[in-house]
């Protein structure tokens, strides 16, 4: 059996992303900013997609600009949010410590330039608490960056309740919602967002093609320097079909939102509960507050890498942490931001489901997982030294 499981690294491509793209490639090859009829073909087509993708969040086709990919959304958001901020004397930033490289390594930049930021704790469920978050604002609080959902454990954070808390102290409130958007309800007027960054690859989009909504009225500056696009903010010509793809497999998504929640969910809850039964196993992450499709858990006495492999033998896609982080042997700063130490951390498996996989895959996962984290304790010196000092579970 093949069991694709790591759709929070990037998804497959709708047939419906296929159906807006492939005839875009070949016959909408004008550049929407030229005046002749394929110029102005191709553009129209762009003004259909924006507004398709703002009518999804409940925003203004205004209020939509389209980028290269969710991290370019947010270096701009961030970037520009803390450009604001300085202009008004505001040099200080709150985010937390969980949030995906592109946020953190743009702090980072930011910490450089004299800016100072907050990094609020998420505790043990993975979750920011609001009363922290008002006790860390102070009067030079000109952003505040906390994502919508988790990509490694699948935490929810209080959006909205964070983006109200934002607008009574007139603070800007960005959120990276890369893998909340077309798998669970945003809608950036309700939830209180000024900024949202998404990325197309997360929703069965192609890769290279995401989009940043700025509310009305923030002085936005470019990020790119160069031509008119995305008026005047966002040089670089339109990547038109990509751009398509993505409106047609975020149209999809969101009018599927709760028959496709159901079933992830149904799939997520019988994989935790499956994988709870694996002695000394720990679930990550708040169940309470959690994405439908993204499942964390770590293996005592197992080495994350080896888990991988050996699952990928099995013909299960699955992953340590985030895709971003693999390659490094450094465990993943979430799962030690949720205080674990490091060795339970190097044992993490992330399981990450979408509406195209199915309860037969789930129940292969579930007969393959236990097996191999059997087979790999039998060889771990962690794990037979662990056992020096408990009773064999598995005994
Ligand atoms: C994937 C991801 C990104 C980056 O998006 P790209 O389009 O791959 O650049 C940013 N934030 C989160 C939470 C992600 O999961």
């Amino acid at each position: 059996m093949f069991v694709y499981a790591d759709n929070a690294a990037t998804t497959a491509m709708s047939s419906a992303a296929a159906a807006a793209m492939l005839p875009a490639m070949q016959t909408l090859y004008g550049n929407p900013s030229s005046l002749h009829q394929k110029g102005r073909e191709a553009n129209m087509a762009l003004l259909g997609a924006r507004e398709t993708v703002a009518r999804c969040l409940n925003a203004g086709p205004q209020e939509i600009y389209f980028t290269g990919c969710g991290t370019e959304a947010d270096n701009w958001a961030i970037t520009e949010g803390a450009r604001l901020g300085a202009e008004a004397g505001k040099k200080h930033i709150i985010s937390d410590t969980i949030e995906h490289h592109a946020v953190l390594h743009t702090l980072k930049k930011l910490e450089k330039q004299g800016f100072e930021v907050t990094y609020l704790p998420v505790h043990e469920n993975g979750v920011v608490r609001l009363e922290e978050l008002e006790a860390a604002v102070r009067p030079d609080t000109c952003l505040v960056t906390i994502m919508f959902c988790n990509n490694e454990i699948g935490t929810l954070q209080p959006v909205r309740e964070i983006g109200a808390l934002c607008r009574q102290k007139g603070i800007l409130f960005h959120t990276d919602a890369v893998q909340a958007i077309g798998h669970v309800p945003v809608d950036v007027q309700k939830d209180n967002i000024d900024m949202l960054s998404l990325s197309g690859h997360k929703f069965h989009a192609p890769k290279g093609v995401g989009a940043l909504y700025c509310k009305k009225g923030i002085r936005l500056k470019n990020f790119i320097e160069g031509g008119a696009q995305e008026r005047g903010r966002r040089g670089g010509t339109e990547a038109i079909p990509a751009i398509l793809a993505m409106a047609a497999a975020l149209e999809e998504s969101c009018a599927h939102l709760d028959e496709n929640m159901a079933k992830v969910t149904a799939m997520r809850d019988r994989l935790i509960e499956g994988l709870s039964r694996i002695p000394n196993s720990r679930c990550n992450g708040d169940p309470d507050h959690k994405a439908p499709g993204i499942v964390s858990f770590c293996f005592e006495g197992v080495e994350g890498e080896s888990l991988l492999l050996r699952l990928d033998l099995a013909g299960i896609c699955a992953s340590s942490g985030s895709a971003c982080t693999s390659g490094s042997l450094d465990p993943s700063h979430v799962l030690l931001a949720l205080g674990l130490p490091h060795e339970i951390a190097h044992g993490s498996l992330r399981l990450s489901l979408c509406e195209y996989n199915t309860m037969e895959e789930v129940d292969y996962i579930l007969e393959q997982v236990p097996e191999v984290v059997r087979t790999l304790r039998q060889m771990s010196p962690v794990w037979l030294h662990m056992l020096e000092h408990m009773d064999d579970p598995y005994q």
